[in-house]
């Protein structure tokens, strides 16, 4: 395959049920619908790009193929701890139950583990980005008991309504459901974007990772470890 040959789909933004997930693992070719690029480009929303709003901008393509890995993209609140609401201070953090064996798993079985997080809570004012870099960092000293880290964390901190201007934007091209979160991901990690899986507990989580050509795969609750394995994952 040609190093920057466009290799990526656009699938149905339908939610991909438990019962259908195993079939398509095996079909995965089948199940992108077309040939289009993913949304590189933002009309209009240029601005939010600006380093001070989201650090880097989505530089393009990943060139190199020799050594894509596959990727476990999770959701934050609701897949790795309990969404308590606007979670921001390691005292009310409580993990997923399976959580931090789960991303020991990936791991160990060579997949990249990325987080990609809605964090309008910066944007509202309830807390700043300095705060959720803190709590990261917990996240992952906690992790390293276990084996386990996360290998990059991105967080949306934009919203409509937010009370500071650096991140009100009407439709945030980082926020979910856009996939601008992952699109940076992809442009910055050696991604098998085919091999990998979004897991999220909300429709604009799936949404994202449909707009951004990645299977995604809801989460309910309980132990994430079982869930995972119940998919023979990783
Ligand atoms: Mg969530």
């Amino acid at each position: 395959m040609s190093s920057d040959t466009p290799r990526t789909a656009l699938i149905s933004p339908s939610w991909v049920s438990k019962s259908t997930f195993r079939s398509w693992i095996d079909r995965t070719a089948a199940n992108f619908a077309s040939q289009k690029e993913p949304e590189a480009t933002y009309g209009g929303n240029a601005e939010i790009w600006k380093p001070a709003v989201c650090g880097r901008a989505y530089t393009g393509r990943v060139t190199e193929t020799a050594a894509l890995k596959p990727t476990l993209f999770l959701d934050r609140d609701g897949v790795l701890n309990e969404d308590q609401g606007y979670v921001c201070r390691w005292a009310d953090f409580r993990w997923i139950a399976g959580a931090r064996e789960a991303v020991a798993d990936f791991n160990r079985a060579g997949w990249l583990v990325i987080v990609v997080t809605n964090q309008s809570g910066v944007g509202r004012g309830y807390y700043t980005e300095a705060e959720v870099h803190e709590l990261h960092r917990h996240m992952q000293a906690d992790l390293a008991n276990f084996g386990a880290h996360i290998d990059a964390f991105y967080h949306a901190p934009q919203h409509p309504d937010a009370i500071l201007e650096i991140y009100r934007h009407p439709d945030p091209p980082l926020r979910k459901p856009n996939p601008g979160m992952i699109l940076q991901a992809l442009a910055e990690w050696p991604i098998d974007r085919e091999a990998s899986l979004l897991v999220g507990d909300k429709a604009s989580d799936l949404e994202a990772a449909a707009r951004a050509g990645i299977r995604a795969v809801l989460f309910e609750g309980g132990d994430l470890r079982a869930f995972l394995g119940a998919l023979s994952l990783p």
